[in-house]
C-alpha cells in the first residue's frame, strides 16, 4: 500500500501555476488553479455572487416589464 502511494504522488507533477483569484504563482498539482484553500473559496463565493446577481436582474426586469404592461393596459382602459 505504501509503494502504491509513492507512486500516485510521482505521477503528480507540482507545477508553476498562477492562481484565478489573487494572480499569484505558486506550485500547484496537476490542475490546481487557486493558491490556498482560501482562493478556492473565494472563487466559489465569486461564481454564486455572480449568479446570484444575474438571477435578481433578471427578476427586476421581468418585474418591470409586467408593471409597464399592467399600466399600459390601464390607461387603454381610460381612454
Ligand atoms: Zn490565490
Amino acid at each position: 500500500m505504501g509503494v502504491q502511494v509513492i507512486t500516485v504522488e510521482r505521477r503528480l507533477q507540482l507545477t508553476e501555476r498562477t492562481c484565478a483569484v489573487c494572480g499569484r504563482t505558486f506550485e500547484g498539482w496537476g490542475r490546481a488553479r487557486f493558491c490556498s484553500r482560501t482562493c478556492q473559496n473565494r472563487w466559489d463565493y465569486a461564481q454564486h455572487a455572480e449568479q446570484r446577481r444575474a438571477e435578481r436582474r433578471e427578476r427586476c426586469r421581468r418585474q418591470k416589464e409586467q408593471q409597464q404592461a399592467a399600466s399600459a393596459a390601464r390607461e387603454g382602459q381610460q381612454r
